[in-house]
């Protein structure tokens, strides 16, 4: 006999469909088998939604999820199960991994690895250059004819313009993406934070907005010249955001993406000297902040993805300038947009299910995802309170607890996630 689940009494949130509003959903099987009317069968699971958000299920286009080469970091099933606790049924992994996902057996091995997990679909990225030197070309071919339809040596800027000039065109030819880590090196090198009045402040070397102003003009300027599709990478300052404003305007298609953290936090935040804000790029000012919200809010920024960057203990206890950059984000991502741009009015539900599902499941063609909640689709939801208020502690569900959020409370928690039809997070808990 097949199994039916029935969300009662949710607040449907599905840009994709337009739906704003409370009505029943029932699931049988893998799929969505009723919305609204017909929603009662006999013996289905019924999960009392009341208060509840329904949503589809979270997409990440930016996670590094360590596998191959840092199991002791995080691994495919690890990071696939903090993505379902955080209410993602996809993600994308970033190629910087050891081997480099610079070819099809390296996809291969990290699909496998995920199918192995089934905590959520795991879409890996796929280098541009070979080793992520830079200078020659990945198998793109190869690792498009094999499904990956986003490419990006994500970690480093591609630092040759001819060489970014060139995968445009790859991308072009075989309709995929270029994602850009956009910093030019030559103006970040040594820094530990962004440059200004805090650094001078903590004594810290710090790298300017320019260092990623400057890569995201030059990227702009190719993707202009070749036609190939450009999304950038984690955007920190007010500057890029015009860039990119102004690029839309003129009819450029190219997408942009901003995390939670630089969403949150500001350089004002590191006179703890906690390397949990150690980030690259570094968090900006709170100008910058408030331009990125701002931008989120009309569409200048596309989507919101975690860059969930998860390292060793040893490593982020380290004095502030030998610890690596980054944060772990997946578990607080949605928690932390609604607590900074839904709480304070700056965005709406609707809008936030747009950035971090619709959009990026069309950005990454994961057309499983992103909804529309319809009969017939795959049943990929998420139901989370936007309400409840928690505190960030460790353990995770990640192997790691490099946390910018840690000790902070937020607003908003994921309950239950469904993934292929089955709750992968029940009540707030992984369910294995
Ligand atoms: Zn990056
Ligand atoms: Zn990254």
């Amino acid at each position: 006999m097949t199994e039916h689940t029935l969300f009662r009494g949710a607040r449907v949130v599905d840009p994709a469909s337009g739906r704003d509003g409370t009505i029943d959903v029932l699931i049988e099987g893998g799929t969505v088998a009723a919305v609204g009317g017909g929603t009662e069968r006999r013996g289905a699971t019924v999960l009392d939604c009341r208060g509840l958000v329904l949503a589809p299920g979270l997409v990440d286009l930016h996670a590094h999820l360590r596998q191959p080469g840092r199991e002791d970091k995080e691994t495919v099933e690890t990071g696939s199960r903090a993505a379902a606790v955080g209410g993602y049924t996809a993600v994308a992994a970033m190629a910087n991994t050891d081997p480099v996902a610079d070819n099809a057996a390296v996809i291969e091995e990290v699909r496998s690895l995920a199918a192995r997990a089934g905590l959520c679909d795991v879409f890996p990225v796929g280098a541009i250059t070979k080793g992520l030197g830079g200078e020659e070309m990945a198998e793109v071919g190869e690792m498009a004819q094999a499904g990956v339809r986003v490419f990006s040596d994500d970690g480093r800027c591609i630092p040759s313009a001819r060489v970014l000039r060139n995968a445009l065109r790859y991308a072009r030819a075989f309709d995929v993406v270029i994602a850009e880590h956009c910093e030019d090196a030559s103006l970040s090198e040594g820094a530990q934070m962004h440059e200004g009045l805090h650094s001078s402040t903590l004594g810290l070397a710090g790298a300017p907005a320019e260092a990623e102003e400057v890569a995201v003009f030059r990227d702009l300027a190719l993707a202009r010249l070749t036609g190939g599709r450009l999304h950038l990478c984690h955007l920190s300052a007010a500057g890029s955001v015009e860039l990119v404003r102004l690029a839309k305007a003129s009819g450029l298609r190219v997408t942009a993406e901003v995390t939670p953290h630089h969403l949150a936090f500001s350089d004002e935040d590191l006179v703890t000297y906690d390397t949990n804000f150690k980030v690259n790029p570094p968090l900006r000012t709170v100008e910058d902040r408030d331009a990125l919200r701002a931008a989120v809010a009309d569409g200048t920024i596309d989507a919101i993805a975690t860059d969930h960057a998860p390292h060793a203990v040893e490593e982020k206890e380290a004095e502030f300038d030998q610890s690596p950059p980054g944060t772990i984000g997946l578990e607080t991502a949605l928690a932390a947009v609604l607590t900074n741009l839904v709480e304070p009015g700056l965005i709406s539900l609707s809008r936030t299910i747009e950035a971090m599902s619709a959009t990026p499941a069309t950005i990454l063609g994961a057309a499983e995802h992103g909804g529309p909640i319809e009969p017939g689709r795959p049943a990929n939801l998420v139901a989370f309170d936007p309400a409840a208020d928690w505190l960030v502690q460790a353990p995770f569900a990640s192997r790691s607890r490099n946390s910018a959020f840690l000790g902070k409370r937020l607003r908003g928690k994921v309950i239950h996630t469904m993934y292929r039809g089955q709750l992968v997070v029940a009540d707030g808990k992984a369910q294995r």
